[in-house]
């Protein structure tokens, strides 16, 4: 499908059947009684931000990331049972960083503690943008209107580049499939022109994952007990559509598997307890029967504010219970940053990784990243970093990141001098700094509750992985992989002049890629 320019007409007549697709279908963000000021005992809801039209994306580098998604999560389970080197770059991370300082202060009690389960559970998120590997590609591409084949073949050309590697809370899974879905039945209606749309599983994978892992666990210890999954929650959810249908589809499997919701923090408090053989036992109401909890799967608890007191006592109580966690607080702080900036040290992923091919594939992805410690005597790269990070100019071209997760924390190019200032420097080593990736933009369309856009557009795709692990032995040894695999993707577009990316915060649209 060549995007060019749609007319009011034809921009109009989508959005007319693209607006009851989504409704009709769940593409909505829910506005939280409590965040409205209307005295209505109902819910409001508008449909997120989607893409009008799927956006170009090259074919091979698409299937490229599906591939090499099981090397990734090999990567990760490795990486979340080497305590030993993750402690070598998380404890000092974590005196400048409180956030960082206090999960890791909760993974240290869980060590003394011991722990009682050896299973793992992985839902896992590989994010990337295709890097066009020339300096000025601005000039030279300024025919995104045309996709003539000269734009074509840059973007054949250009690498597909890792921007990030969630480990926790992964969210996104099902409002790609709709937003994809949604695409496949405006082809089949003759309302868009013929594309190829690749298929997308992740809803399914993810609930899958689940499923597998909830009979991992086990008949429930407590012999009065039925076994659930526990899913930790955010208050005033407005993302309900993103999680919602993943507790229904795990009630409609044969046998039918039952999924909680609790808020992270004092809720987790108040409803859970541990049995004598720290089963996690979960109690929807005083009155009502204990239930065993066999997976607690975490979409909350990665934001800084939830871990009061309450939040740390809670997070620490589901670590140390029998429940398979998904992921643990060791995976969930592989997930940092930090943690992605040493993986590009050199030899480090050999470390980890046993094939020499997964190695260089995988290393192939990555953006030049570095540590901001301050330089030491005969530090090129410190002495490199201190320059760029002190010119506006030399800044441009990269992206300063603490390890946090959800968006919104980044400080983009030119900004980076000035914000610096305010950091004093013993702090500055809670951030790392990446050299930022440089996508050929496409022509898009996109259509949120605040506008529609048509202009130049930067895609990111995000490949899903799942995963079930034992952990064997003392650190560092390499875990018993039980299942491994890609499920499904990602993907999500913004105008080229925006720098962040969260769609429920505002910032893209849920797309899906036309492949060439
Ligand atoms: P978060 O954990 O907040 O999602 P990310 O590292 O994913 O942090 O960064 C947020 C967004 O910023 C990304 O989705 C991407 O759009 C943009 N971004 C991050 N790193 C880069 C980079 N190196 N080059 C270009 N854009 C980037
Ligand atoms: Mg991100």
């Amino acid at each position: 499908m060549q995007v060019t320019r749609l007319g009011d007409d034809k921009l109009e007549r989508i959005l007319f059947e693209l607006e009851d697709y989504q409704i009709s279908h769940g593409s909505l963000l829910k506005i939280p009684r409590a965040l409205t000021d209307l005295e209505s005992a109902v819910a409001v809801a508008h449909p997120i931000g989607v893409s009008v039209v799927p956006t170009r994306f090259p074919r091979l580098h698409f299937e490229h990331a599906q591939d090499i998604q099981p090397f990734f999560n090999e990567l990760y389970m490795s990486v979340s049972e080497d305590y030993d080197w993750l402690e070598s770059i998380i404890r000092p991370l974590g005196e400048v960083d409180e956030h960082v300082g206090k999960l890791w202060s909760i993974w240290e009690r869980v060590r003394e503690k011991g722990e009682v389960q050896p299973l793992r559970c992985g839902i896992f998120r590989s994010d990337y943008m295709l890097h066009y590997n020339q300096k000025s590609t601005e000039g030279q591409h300024g025919i995104y209107t045309d996709p003539s084949d000269q734009v074509d073949r840059s973007v054949l050309d250009s690498e597909l580049k890792q921007v990030e590697f969630n480990t926790y809370s992964c969210a996104g899974g099902t409002h790609a499939n709709i937003v994809a879905n949604m695409h496949r039945y405006l082809i089949h209606k003759g309302v868009h022109e013929t594309a190829s749309l690749p298929a997308n599983s992740s809803l399914m994978s993810i609930v899958e994952a689940l499923a597998v892992a909830h009979q991992a666990y086990g008949p429930p210890i407590s012999q009065t007990c039925q076994a659930a999954i526990l899913m930790t929650v955010q208050p005033n959810n407005v993302n309900i559509c993103d999680e919602r249908p993943i507790e229904y589809a795990l009630l409609e499997r044969k046998p039918p598997i039952m999924l909680f919701r609790v808020c992270f923090g004092g809720a987790v408090l108040q409803k859970c307890r541990l049995g004598p053989n720290r089963e996690l036992l979960f109690q929807l109401t005083p009155e009502t029967v204990p239930i065993e909890i066999s997976v607690v799967y975490q979409r909350a608890g990665y934001d800084s504010h939830e871990y009061d007191q309450k939040g740390i006592d809670a997070r620490l109580l589901l670590e140390i219970s029998r429940a398979i966690k998904c992921p643990t607080i060791l995976s969930h702080m592989a997930g940092f940053k930090k943690v992605q900036q040493e993986l590009t040290r050199p030899g480090v992923l050999e470390r980890f990784l046993s094939s020499e091919k997964a190695v260089g594939t995988l290393r192939h992805t990555f953006m030049p990243q570095f540590p901001m410690d301050p330089p030491e005597d005969g530090d090129g790269d410190g002495i490199m970093i201190e320059k760029i990070t002190r010119d506006r100019k030399e800044a441009t071209n990269y992206v300063l990141k603490p390890s946090l997760e959800g968006g919104g924390h980044n400080i983009y190019g030119a900004d980076i001098p000035d914000f610096l200032d305010t950091v004093p420097r013993e702090a500055r080593s809670k951030y790392i700094l990446m050299e930022k990736i440089h996508p050929i933009p496409m022509h898009g369309v996109l259509v949120s509750p605040e506008s529609t856009f048509q202009g130049p557009v930067v895609s990111e795709l995000g490949v899903l992985g799942t995963c079930l692990w034992r952990r064997k032995g003392g650190s560092g040894e390499r875990p018993q992989i039980l299942e491994s695999s890609g499920a499904g993707w990602t993907f999500k577009t913004k105008s080229k002049h925006v720098e962040e990316m969260s769609v429920v915060k505002g910032y893209g649209c849920f797309d899906c890629p036309s492949l060439f």
